[in-house]
């Protein structure tokens, strides 16, 4: 049987909190994201809808940099989580499907957070990058993760 070239390409950054950041592109479409020995693998499906139409490198470059986003702004996820929780638990109806949302909500906050850092790191490149591709994937993107974000806070 044959298979795929198993090609990946490792990028390592620094975290402006201490830890060694990686990414990991590939095999396939698959991604990995960690820091230090502590790697989650995961299918890349935010930055597929994001870069919808960009070429190969510039999705490339667009997709590390987010997930850069993800492990930089970690401290930042952290905190507005454990707020949400500590909130959370003092009401005393908190059920399950709640604790469902109030993950979801949390991680689409943390999305907005890793597009914001890709825009703030690309800075007018960002623009001109998307100079000819149609907005409807990132106006997309923006909606359903404002509104999944707030919607987390129905919960109070
Ligand atoms: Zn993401």
């Amino acid at each position: 049987m044959k298979t795929e070239p198993q090609n990946t390409d490792t990028f390592r950054l620094r975290t402006w909190y201490g830890l060694n950041a990686r990414v990991e592109n590939g095999p396939q479409f698959w991604h990995r994201a960690g820091l230090g020995q502590f790697m989650i693998p995961h299918p890349p499906l935010i930055n597929w809808l994001l870069r919808l139409g960009l070429p190969a490198k510039e999705k490339d470059r667009l997709g590390v940099t987010h997930e850069f986003g993800h492990l930089q702004t970690l401290p930042v996820y952290l905190l507005y989580t454990a707020i949400l929780i500590g909130i959370f638990i003092g009401r005393d109806s908190m059920h399950f499907g709640g604790w469902i949302l109030l993950f979801i909500s949390t991680h689409a906050f943390w999305e907005i957070l890793s597009e914001l850092y890709v825009i703030y790191r690309l800075g007018p490149l960002y623009t001109l990058f998307y100079e000819d591709i149609p907005v409807l994937p990132r106006l997309v993107f923006w909606t359903a993760m404002s509104a999944t974000m707030l919607s987390g806070w129905l919960l109070f």
